[in-house]
């Protein structure tokens, strides 16, 4: 479980999101859809630690990790500008976060295996990031999150690099890890409405700071509880 209790945050002088209150469950797939800047970004850096919030509390599993180092934190995070370490090779930073864990060595060999496998990348495994397409580093990145089976996921839009094709079979995968990982809590960043009704339990709408809306994917849709939902999401974003 990951808890957001009047999360706001600033930089300097704007206000990037504004007293967010959220829970995602165990189990349980929130997909922040909004505007560009409405803080959909910054709510998911508050959760990793990479931003401080001026105000609030973030919990996770229960403790409250407001004052805790994102490394500390546990969490799988795919987010684009915190990408891959780009001196370590792609099975390298698959294996950093179990390595860092002491996990022990054929069980980190077995789990990168198994994660670029499911990415479709087993036969990069000794590229360096730089030798790497941006979608394929995208889905290293989403290997390394997933490596350490973390109780939260947080996805900062990790499909929007890659083509179709890649995006439908991720899409699929994603599907699949959410019934083979029943209790990881995931908060899924993403501007495309198809992939938020593929994978999330609720939908969450934000505008300028603020969460407006959130509720389950289908009764969002059927009665859009706002005249903002009903015309963010009726219209193209
Ligand atoms: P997008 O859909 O374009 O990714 P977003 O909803 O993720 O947008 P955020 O990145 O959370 O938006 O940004 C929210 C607001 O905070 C914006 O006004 C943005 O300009 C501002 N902001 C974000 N990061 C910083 C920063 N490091 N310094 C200053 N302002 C920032
Ligand atoms: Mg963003």
């Amino acid at each position: 479980t990951v808890q957001l209790d009047d999360v706001t945050v600033h930089f300097g002088r704007t206000c990037a999101l504004e007293g967010l209150n959220l829970t995602v469950a165990a189990g349980e797939t929130v997909a922040l859809l909004g505007p560009s800047g409405s803080g959909k970004s910054t709510a998911l850096k508050a959760v990793a630690g990479f931003v401080r919030p001026s105000r609030g509390r973030i919990r996770i599993g229960g403790v409250d990790v407001t004052d805790v180092p994102p490394a500390q934190r546990g969490i799988g995070v795919v987010v684009q500008q915190y990408a891959l370490f780009p001196h370590l090779r792609v099975a390298d930073n698959v294996a950093f976060g179990l390595r860092a864990a002491r996990r022990p060595k054929r069980e980190v060999q077995q789990r990168v295996a198994e994660m670029l496998a499911m990415v479709g990348m087993e036969a990069y495994a000794r590229r360096f990031p730089r030798e790497l397409s941006g979608g394929q580093q995208q889905r290293v990145a989403i290997a390394r999150a997933l490596a350490i089976r973390p109780p939260v996921l947080l996805l900062d839009e990790p499909l929007a690099a890659l083509d179709a094709q890649l995006r439908a079979d991720m899409l699929d995968e994603l599907q699949k890890l959410r019934r083979e990982v029943p209790d990881v809590a995931i908060v899924y960043v993403t501007h495309d409405q198809a992939e938020a009704l593929a994978l999330a339990d609720r939908i969450a709408v934000m505008r300028d700071a603020r969460l407006v809306d959130i509720a389950p994917a289908a009764e969002l849709y059927q009665a859009p509880p706002s005249a903002f939902t009903a015309s963010f999401l009726g219209g193209a974003n």
